[in-house]
């Protein structure tokens, strides 16, 4: 067998826009295939909840770096509820679904030390082990040999909404005018980026979720990928 461990194992890779339905369909996706779901967004915000609460500029690669260099721990556990994110095994779940950690893990991400920290984390984690990985640059730099590759997208309005909807579902107040500037400003942000801008891989499928419930999504997933 010539193959190499990168090629045997199942590698998913899911990017596009906040609000596309990534993680929901991620989840599942990886449910219904038998994988490891692995959110790298909560890595990001992670890392700006963490500046955030020293009070470190969430743009200064250079004291990001010092911060990460200081040890930082990031981990996902599997819980009844779903997963919860650990940071230095503190569960942050909760504080890093905000819209303000959102534009934080946003700043952060822009900031090469942070991407390099993150992205060999991630790398690791999906060596030898069938993933379903979601974010902004997984079919682009995480996981470029990825076996299937999909760029989820929906119209702004349409994201918002759906941003709305799950802030409001976690008992936070969301208004939509509000939501949908934000929604935008890091978008424009994620693809105007020197490092890693938010683009579809040339070889990832396009799929527009505008008119598509989860179920869908997932099912239309699985027949690209010949499991349906
Ligand atoms: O997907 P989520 O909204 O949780 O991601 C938060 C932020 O983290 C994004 O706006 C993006 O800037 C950054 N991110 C990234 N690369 C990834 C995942 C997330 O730059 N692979």
């Amino acid at each position: 067998n010539s193959k190499t461990q990168e090629e045997t194992d199942m590698h998913v890779a899911i990017d596009g826009p906040s609000g596309a339905g990534k993680s929901t369909v991620a989840r599942r996706l990886a449910r219904e295939l038998g994988c490891v779901y692995m959110d790298t967004g909560a890595m990001y915000r992670a890392v700006g909840l963490l500046a955030h609460r020293l009070g470190v500029d969430d743009r200064d690669d250079e004291a990001l770096s010092r911060m990460l260099d200081a040890g930082v721990e990031i981990r996902a556990a599997l819980a009844p509820e779903g997963q919860r994110t650990l940071l230095n095994g503190e569960d942050v779940e909760d504080q890093i679904r905000t819209q303000e950690i959102g534009m934080a893990a946003s700043n952060v991400a822009a900031c090469p030390s942070v991407r390099r920290a993150l992205v060999a984390m991630q790398r690791q984690a999906a060596q030898g082990c069938d993933v379903v990985m979601d974010g902004r640059d997984i079919g682009t730099n995480v996981l470029p040999r990825a076996e299937h590759k999909f760029f989820l997208t929906a119209s702004p309005r349409v994201r918002a909404q759906r941003r709305c909807d799950e802030l409001r579902a976690r008992g936070q107040a969301a208004e939509f005018d509000q939501i949908l500037r934000e929604v935008q400003e890091r978008d424009e942000q994620d693809m105007n980026r020197k490092e890693s801008p938010l683009v579809r891989a040339a070889d990832a499928v396009e799929v527009r979720t505008d008119d598509l419930g989860i179920d869908e999504v997932v099912q239309v997933l699985l027949a690209l990928m010949g499991r349906a």
